[in-house]
């Protein structure tokens, strides 16, 4: 059984909803209801932000997801055992040194009595990056040495281009990656980022836009195989947009719209004069709620 629970539905610089980053959850048994019997048998955190902290903090909190909790009220960070990374942006990696930091100096392994580690997955290109520009300046001195991306975690570079090396397991389900066209320098898909499909042992799919700027005809036959679609969305039309934009979206045909849920959103979500809008898709995503995927395998 497959979860998703959105820490934070909001656009870069929401401030009444949390960075848009995502917690898929694998039971091996499945359960009905709101609340599991027991926490996952496998987790998978995408994209921790600058807010991802303050997100999980709460989130920990809710009914259902105290195995987030440690037993002083803090963030259990060894829970969140895989990470994937879509791309550099700050409410997509923010949150990344804390969770390193905590990992190495307050947790351990129980397996190892080692500092925990968790699984990194993403593309060379971007956790070379990852680590040069963003994570180098607060984590290469740990006390009286230097250290590196591969001393805080399990690193598994993913390569698009190679059909077997593009994907990776969660439980039984295989999470594929492919190209968006988020921001680009000369031409599509030359600044690092990605989506995810998501797919079932039994054929079954689930989409998962990443940022993007709309490019229906790349994700036309997954979008049209999945059950459930997830796609970015900002609300305002805006010339050169790094993000598919409301009025793109709805050019999408209705049966597509109808199993599209809308995330990274701005803070106006709840105006009235958007509603008729929304009304054409199943929904925004909502912050903190779990939404089950996959009951079976
Ligand atoms: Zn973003
Ligand atoms: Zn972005």
């Amino acid at each position: 059984m497959l979860t998703i629970t959105f820490l934070g539905v909001g656009s870069a610089f929401a401030k009444r909803n949390f960075n848009s980053n995502c917690l898929f959850e694998f039971w091996e048994k499945s359960w009905k209801g709101d609340i599991p019997p027991g926490p996952p048998d496998d987790t998978l955190l995408v994209d921790f932000g600058m807010t991802g902290p303050m997100a999980l903090f709460q989130l920990k909190d809710k009914p259902g997801f105290q195995h987030y909790k440690t037993q002083f009220g803090g963030i259990n960070y060894p829970a969140i055992r895989k990470v994937f990374i879509t791309h550099q942006h700050a409410d997509h990696i923010g949150g990344l040194e804390e969770m390193a930091l905590m990992n190495t100096f307050v947790f351990n392994d129980k397996a190892t009595g080692k500092p925990f580690k968790a699984q990194l997955y993403s593309t060379i290109n971007i956790l070379v990056n990852l680590w040069d520009h963003s994570l180098k300046g607060g984590l290469n001195t740990i006390q009286n040495r230097y250290a590196l991306l591969q001393d805080y975690f399990f690193i598994h570079p993913l390569i698009p281009g190679q059909p077997e090396k593009k994907s990776f397991t969660v439980g039984p389900y295989k999470f594929e990656i492919f190209p968006t066209d988020h921001v680009h320098i000369e031409r599509k898909y030359d600044w690092p980022s990605y989506g995810l499909y998501v797919i079932h042992p039994g054929g079954r799919s689930a989409f998962f836009s990443g940022d993007t700027r709309f490019d229906f005809p790349a994700y036309q036959r997954m979008m049209e195989e999945a059950e459930i679609c997830f796609h970015d969305t900002q609300f305002f039309d805006q010339p050169e947009s790094v993000h598919a934009t409301l009025t793109e979206m709805r050019s999408l045909p209705e049966a597509i719209r109808k199993k599209t849920l809308l995330y990274h959103y701005g803070d106006n979500f709840d105006a009235p004069a958007l509603k008729p809008q929304l009304d054409e898709f199943k929904g925004l995503v909502q912050p903190h709620l779990r939404y089950t995927l996959f009951e079976g395998v």
